[in-house]
């Protein structure tokens, strides 16, 4: 049985002062069976949220890591520096870094075959924009995107695959619950014609995009949806908890 996983995504949100809103969160949840709760804050908060959490709970994980080990690369993080820093787990390929960054599928697995190396939980993102789900492309789209992304030799132990329809991000709009699990069902099954039923079986698929505490219940009760990624409503324990309770 895959167990679930609540992952919050800071994006570029918080100082110092939101360190307390990790310390509100271990204790509203100091033993949640059966469900892993990860928190991405920025790269400058990576260390000192490790410190508030460790021994809790809540794990902690960055938001982008370089396919180098080291070099030259001015502003950018190894895998092995996060967790150095702390880190366990690691957001790969979202669609802002996509966007933002002009990351394409070969550099996203490419630093998702960085980061397992280093042994930290590789979170890839995939998502169509509103444009591609609007031309029927939606699964031609994640499925090329999940092809082009995971590495070999992937498994439960080392990589989450997180749906994040664009269009859905930060906007208040949600998928159907019908769009969602069509899209999973689908992300489970190309895994498994990758992987194998064992292997696949033990991958989880997080949903992102606009998840909040009103709307999470029906959400993770979607075939295949094992947990989800969560931007705004991770911001603070006072939304963030009740999303993990809805798992
Ligand atoms: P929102 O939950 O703010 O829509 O963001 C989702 C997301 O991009 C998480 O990675």
């Amino acid at each position: 049985m895959r167990r679930k996983l609540a992952a919050g995504n800071w994006k570029m949100n918080g100082t110092g002062a939101e360190l307390a809103e990790l310390a509100a969160l271990a204790q509203s949840h100091p033993a949640p069976e059966g469900t892993d709760i990860l928190i991405c804050p920025p790269a400058t908060l990576l260390s000192r949220a490790a410190d508030t959490t460790r021994g809790g709970p809540v794990q902690v994980g960055g938001q982008d890591c370089h396919a180098a080990a080291s070099g030259a690369h001015t502003g950018d993080l190894s895998a092995a520096m996060l967790l150095d820093a702390g880190a366990s787990a690691v957001i790969l390929g979202h669609s802002e870094r996509r966007a933002d960054h002009g990351e394409t599928d070969a550099i996203v697995l490419a630093k998702a075959e960085a980061a397992i190396a280093a042994g930290l939980l590789a979170v890839v993102c995939l998502g169509e924009t509103l444009e591609e789900r609007e031309a029927g492309k939606t699964l031609s789209v994640v499925g090329t995107q999940l092809a082009g992304s995971v590495p070999e030799g992937a498994s439960g132990a080392t990589l989450v695959v997180a749906y994040e329809p664009v269009w859905a991000i930060g906007t208040g709009k949600v998928p159907t619950l019908e769009q969602i699990g069509e899209v999973h069902d689908f992300l489970r099954a190309e895994l498994t014609n990758r992987f194998g039923a064992e292997t696949a079986e033990g991958i989880r698929l997080l949903y992102g995009g606009s998840v909040k505490p009103g709307n999470a219940a029906e959400i993770f009760a979607v075939s295949n949806v094992d947990g989800a990624l969560v931007g705004g409503a991770s911001l603070t324990a006072a939304d963030f908890s009740p999303i993990i309770s809805a798992l």
